[in-house]
């Protein structure tokens, strides 16, 4: 029988009365709900669209990287790993043996178009790294099995609204569906929103940060290794023509394709756009009709000009636009820009990405007893974020998450109150590394922990 509460009057269904619900399911989310379901929680997963994986799929964002440290030395393994074998098994996943992780430009013209390079390194060639291109599709594959096998209760189509708050406490949220708004009580909540919005909904403090936005997309019947013979033995013409194209798309990274598992189908992770606010319906609808403009120009350009892209044929883009950067939460602690580039390590670290390390803190509001979260909105500045927010680190996040709310279950407890050597503890136990040990490049100025 349906049990309804009254929500400011309304009589709204609960669907699921649970132990964790975890908000969002792009990277992070997925990676919180599994990791805290096959610890014994009983999990439901709210997203907003069909599909799982944000902008790992959704996004098309298509490349994992932040994922070695100096000397590749893998630092985000655990769920992140699983993910990599399963993508391998299907084909859907490409990345360097070890051997070939090297600075020459052998290397450099066999691995540097499947993006698999230390972009952080100024000097030519760049070291070729492990990181791992894949496929959108395989990944949104990928994320249903491992949450149904997981026996996490699976909510798609459900908009993520409101929460119920009682004091120091969220005992629900609201999510908005085809059919009205229904209600998932649970113990503890985990925002995997990658937008802070349960976050802000509940009142927990944050910042509103900004970074450019893009309309990613993709290209078909490229011949990419004559595209790739022709930049290595023209290369100055190809600079030219190169310049000419990043002029029509209007800004992008060094490399604005790259190749995907899907011969022929490049990845154009274009055009930069600044000045959208991601949250923003107005902004989101102005990006997008500029995006699609600028990639157009740039599909005619190397159509016409540029050797391998002759018979090129525009696949699309991405179903979400690509958001990097929105609200930011400001919680137990606020990682710094200083904190990333000089290594810190902190004592109650408990994920890492590339060289840096997340303490527990910085996924802890301030003021809600029972709300972590996980993702590119955790609580940090704004140019710290854009140096600590690729897909890897975010589903170390929410590996860690998902750990911490199932120690907080189990002992009754606030989520600041969760020793972080439980945490540690447990995410060794499962695979992945919680950044305790510092590696030798770290910077040892032990915070004390709270
Ligand atoms: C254009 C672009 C290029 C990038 N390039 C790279 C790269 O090369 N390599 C790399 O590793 N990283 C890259 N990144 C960064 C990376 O993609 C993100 O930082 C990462 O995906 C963040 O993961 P997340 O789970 O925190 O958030 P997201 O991926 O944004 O996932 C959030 C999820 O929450 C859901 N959601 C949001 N609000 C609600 C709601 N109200 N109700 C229900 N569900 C909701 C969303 O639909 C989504 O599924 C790039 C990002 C962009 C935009």
């Amino acid at each position: 029988m349906t049990t309804f509460v009254d929500v400011e009057g309304a009589q709204l269904p609960v669907i699921s009365d649970c132990d964790i619900v975890v908000v969002g399911a792009g990277p992070a989310g997925q990676a919180a709900a599994v990791s805290a379901a096959r610890n014994g929680a009983s999990v439901t997963l709210l997203e907003r669209y069909h599909h799982l994986g944000g902008m790992a799929s959704g996004g098309m964002v298509l490349v994992l990287d932040d994922m070695v440290n100096e000397g590749n030395e893998v630092v985000t393994t655990g769920i992140v790993d699983e993910f990599v074998d399963r993508l391998s098994k299907q084909d859907a996943a490409v990345f360097p043996p070890s051997e070939d992780c090297l600075t020459n430009w052998e290397m450099w013209k066999k691995w540097s178009r499947w993006g698999c390079i230390d972009f952080h390194q100024t000097g030519m060639p760049q070291p070729i790294i492990h990181a791992v291109a894949f496929d959108p599709d395989a990944w949104k594959r990928v994320a249903l099995d491992m949450v149904v096998e997981s026996k996490v209760n699976l909510r798609t189509h459900s908009w993520f609204s409101d929460v119920i708050r009682e004091g120091g406490r969220i005992t629900g949220v609201i999510a908005q569906t085809k059919q009205g708004r229904q209600v998932i009580r649970a113990k503890y909540v985990v925002d995997a929103t990658g937008d802070l919005d349960v976050g802000a909904a509940a009142g927990a403090e944050y910042i509103d940060g900004q970074f450019i936005v893009t309309t990613v997309f993709r290209l078909a019947n490229v011949d990419t290794q004559k595209a790739i013979d022709y930049e290595f033995a023209h290369p100055e013409e190809y600079k030219k023509l190169d310049r000419e194209a990043r002029r029509r798309i209007g800004g992008a990274w060094g490399m604005w394709w790259l190749k995907t598992p899907i011969d022929g189908v490049v990845w154009c992770n274009c055009p930069h756009m600044p000045g959208y606010d991601g949250i923003s319906v107005e902004g989101m609808v102005t990006s997008e009709v500029e995006g699609r403009e600028r990639m157009m120009k740039l599909y005619h350009f190397v159509k016409e000009n540029m050797p391998g892209f002759e018979d090129a044929q525009m696949l699309g883009a991405a179903e979400q636009m690509g958001i990097r950067q929105t609200r930011l939460l400001q919680g137990e602690y606020v990682v710094t820009k200083d904190d990333v580039k000089s290594r810190r390590h902190f004592q109650d670290t408990v994920c890492r990405g590339r060289d840096y390390y997340t303490p527990y803190r910085a996924l802890l509001p301030k003021g809600i007893d029972n709300l972590i979260v996980a993702g590119r909105h955790y609580s940090v500045e704004s140019d710290a974020q854009k140096l600590s927010r690729e897909i890897p680190p975010c589903m170390a996040q929410g590996e860690a998450a998902g750990v911490a709310a199932k120690l907080a279950l189990e002992g009754n407890v606030a989520l600041r109150d969760v020793d972080f050597t439980a945490i540690q503890k447990q995410m060794r136990a499962q695979g992945a590394d919680p950044g305790d040990q510092p590696s030798p490049n770290a910077l040892i100025e032990p915070v004390a922990a709270e």
